[in-house]
């Protein structure tokens, strides 16, 4: 069996007529030879009836802080309906569709409700419905653990049940369908002039996902690496190529992954802490305390900077209040304010060349953006912004690095 895996993701099965697009692709995968298994996230987004926000914002209005193991049963019904609604639709327009949750597709998670993780496929019911020559429609973004509990995988976990599922049945390609031309070198929604990529290694993509590109989640491509499994990104609403996701240099398809910057990605969403006392903070109980009671508190952190005279990072916003209230246990003064983005240049080849902060920090001062602070790795240079310079950033390096020509 030459088997393919096709997801298909929020905005691409919102409507009918959206959902008439995925079933061309279906049916032409299957007119390519291809045995077709389908995972589908949950339909449209905040403020459609059955969308994952809707269902959290349902449940929180119960509780603000809901039980996890309810949050999750909830909020994995998004794609179960999406799944049965799809097979239904398929099964109507003569290609013969079953609809699998999670669970029934053999999809075994850990036990971290919100954010599981796969552990093992059992694809056993899947390989049944195949042999019997229907399609498979998979709920993705969700999972059961082995004491049966209904679990979701978090933000894009759709992308990695796709890619999770392709690598447990051998699948030659799994293919995102989005509703944007592939993985582009920009936000298209910022920048009107990113080009679709048409090839980009895993590590490349993986660091662009890691900088916020939500284009494709960033464990998928970490599975999809690991087990060698190409990944097309393509658009649900055309029949363009889209972006090829592999290996350098894999299928005899000659790549680079040397570019210096590959894309500029974003986070928004921060918030900015500065914590200062007079002490010398490179050598002092109060850092260690700091870093301690905030891991404690479970709290993750970012753009980290610990100097002689003070400490500062970033958190979510929607955590930056509770890290405050932490921090007064200390004797600090504590500076904190939301409304914060991080923009990166990623590039896997930008190690070792020089020029690159540079053309950084003339670009952002060019386009009047005040930097509080930056964080490099070998494949990322990232800058700490306001949020209302964040367009004007992404724009001004992408660019600076000739991303648009
Ligand atoms: P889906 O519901 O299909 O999973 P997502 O909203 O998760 O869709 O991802 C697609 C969106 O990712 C696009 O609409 C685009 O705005 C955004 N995006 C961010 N960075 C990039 C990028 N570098 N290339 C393509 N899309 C990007
Ligand atoms: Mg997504």
């Amino acid at each position: 069996m030459k088997i393919i895996v096709q997801k298909f993701g929020g905005t691409s099965v919102a409507t009918a007529e959206q959902r008439d697009h995925v079933v061309r692709h279906i049916r032409r995968a299957g007119e390519r030879g291809y045995t077709v298994v389908v995972v589908v996230s949950a339909m449209g987004r905040a403020g459609d009836p059955y969308a994952t926000d809707t269902i959290i914002r349902l449940i929180k209005s119960a509780n603000a802080s809901p039980s996890g193991r309810e949050l999750d049963l909830a909020m994995s019904c998004g794609e179960t309906i999406s799944a049965a609604l799809m097979a239904q639709i398929l099964t109507q327009q003569g290609i013969p569709a079953v609809a699998l949750t999670g669970a029934q597709a053999g999809i075994i998670t850990d036990e971290s409700f919100g954010n599981a993780r796969i552990i093992e496929i059992k694809p056993d019911l899947i390989l049944d419905v195949l042999k019997q020559g229907r399609t498979a429609v998979v709920a993705g973004f969700q999972g059961i653990t082995r004491s049966g509990e209904i679990t979701t995988l978090g933000r894009g976990g759709s992308d990695t049940t796709a890619v999770a599922l392709g690598a447990a049945l051998n699948a030659e390609v799994v293919e995102v369908f989005t509703d944007v031309e592939g993985v582009m070198t920009a936000d298209p929604r910022i920048v009107s002039e990113a080009r679709t990529l048409p090839t980009v290694t895993y590590r490349e993509v993986a660091e662009m996902a890691h900088m916020g590109a939500r284009v494709i989640h960033p464990r998928a491509v970490e599975i999809a690496m690991e087990e060698q499994i190409p990944i097309k990104v393509r658009c649900t609403f055309s029949d363009a190529d889209g972006t090829l996701i592999c290996q350098q240099h894999a299928g005899g398809v000659e790549i680079r992954g040397d570019r210096v910057v590959t894309g500029i990605a974003y986070v928004t969403g921060l918030g900015y802490l500065v914590l200062q006392n007079g002490e010398e903070f490179h050598r002092s109980p109060t850092t260690l305390a700091v870093f301690r009671l905030l891991a404690d508190a479970g709290i993750s952190l970012d753009l980290i900077h610990v100097a002689e005279d003070r400490i500062s990072f970033v958190v979510d916003e929607e955590v930056l209040e509770r890290s405050v209230a932490i921090m007064s246990e200390l004797d600090l003064r504590v500076q904190a304010r939301t409304g914060f983005a991080k923009v990166s240049a990623v590039g896997a080849g930008m190690r070792g060349v020089p020029g690159v902060m540079a053309t950084i920090m003339e670009a952002l001062d060019k386009a009047n953006v005040a930097v509080y602070h930056t964080t490099d790795s070998h494949a990322n240079i990232s800058c700490l912004v306001e949020k209302h310079d964040l367009e004007r950033a992404v724009r001004a390096l992408h660019h600076a690095f000739g991303l648009d020509l």
